[in-house]
């Protein structure tokens, strides 16, 4: 099939290990079992111990809507599915829990959302003034495509990281998935935003139906193409309610091989262990993203009577309590940051004077595959 590739500024050549000092997965690494498995994810492992030391940093995350004016293949909450009860969570419920029950551990808060600049203007922009006045917590924000105006609102209120995934880097397939508007419009607003000064992490997903291990290697290259300071990697997992529900899930050993691949080639970067980890592997798949090189984890906060009906996967949700994740993190030999991410951020700004479009992370050890 022909593939378009978008925004890529020049062209990168995935079969060689090394590119110009550009570290770069190989084929061979991303399909990775067994021992040659083990040592990558080791070698991840390393770098990120090199550059973060043992600590992982703790953020929560509060769904604030399921409303989606998008119509993504891929996800339960997409605009045509009728049988989802929608809602819009409350902002003193969440004021409330925010300032006063959430876990001791947490350092950010992630304010998360379908498509839905409604409740950007009518829950978002308020909870984030409440708590820059009233706590030290770093926030970031999953809330889509927005226009200038809201971003600025967005950050001028106190949130300093916008995480807006670019899903795949083939334009034809991310067409066919329905990803949200066209994927030259998602990298232009990704674009924005990092020139807006926010610190912007985006992501993909491993498992797409009629996707290949060459797609991936191209996910990645993608991913280092953008201003970004960190990605996720998401195994696929099919929804009940979309028109993808009989398809397979995606691999657990491409998807940390991925993840392990990315901290090879953006050492300094954010890599989140994903909660959909745990259902691409129950009961093992999450620690070893934690062994791959993650940093990041999450802790769900959104209120118990509205996170059945946040369908980014299925019904039946795994959810990352407090003691879920420090468990984990403890098993690995890993320890909760007292640093917020924000924080973190801020001061390697600082530090680097980081030069305008070019942010810290693009260090290159000459490793992968
Ligand atoms: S993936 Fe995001 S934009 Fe797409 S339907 Fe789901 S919530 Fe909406």
């Amino acid at each position: 099939m022909q593939r378009n590739w978008v925004a890529l500024s020049r062209s990168v050549d995935l079969t060689k290990t090394v590119t110009e000092g550009l570290c770069f997965a190989t084929l061979d690494a991303l399909v990775a079992i067994g021992a040659a498995q083990g040592e990558l994810h080791e070698q991840a492992r390393q770098i990120a111990s090199t550059c973060f030391g043992r600590r992982v940093f703790v953020r929560a995350v509060v769904e604030v809507s399921n409303y989606c004016r998008e119509n993504c293949r891929y996800c339960g909450m997409r605009r045509d599915n009728r049988r989802l009860d929608r809602f819009r969570a409350r902002l003193d419920l969440l004021q409330e829990l925010l300032l006063h029950h959430r876990p001791s551990s947490v350092t950010d808060i992630n304010i998360q959302a379908g498509e839905d600049p409604i409740v950007v203007r009518e829950v978002v922009l308020p909870l984030i003034k409440t708590l820059r006045a009233q706590t030290q917590l770093g926030i970031s924000v999953c809330l889509g495509t927005l226009n200038s105006q809201l971003y600025a609102n967005l950050q001028q209120t106190g949130a300093s990281i916008y995480i807006m995934k670019f899903e795949m880097a083939d334009s034809q397939n991310y067409s066919e998935m329905g990803g949200p508007g066209a994927l030259s419009e998602r990298v232009d607003h990704i674009r924005t935003l990092a020139r807006m000064g926010w610190h912007v992490s985006s992501g993909f997903i491993v498992g797409l139906p009629g996707q290949g291990p060459q797609d991936l290697l191209a996910n990645l290259a993608f991913a280092c193409e953008l201003p970004l300071d960190g990605c996720s990697v998401s195994p696929f997992i099919p929804g009940d309610e979309t028109p993808l529900a009989a398809a397979p899930s995606g691999s657990i050993d491409l998807t940390l091989n991925c993840m392990a691949g990315l901290r090879l080639m953006r050492p300094g970067w954010v890599i989140p262990a994903v909660s959909a980890l745990n259902l691409a592997e129950p009961g093992t798949g999450y620690r070893r993203g934690l062994r791959c090189g993650a940093n990041l984890v999450t802790i769900n906060l959104t209120p118990k009577e509205l996170r059945g009906d946040y369908l980014l996967y299925k019904r039946d949700r795994f959810i990352m309590t407090e003691e879920r994740i420090l468990s984990a993190i403890s098993a690995e030999g890993l320890t909760p940051s007292t640093q917020s991410l924000a924080a973190f951020y801020q001061q390697r700004e600082s530090c680097l004077n980081v030069g305008a479009g070019h942010r810290l992370g693009a260090v290159h050890p000459q490793v992968v595959g």
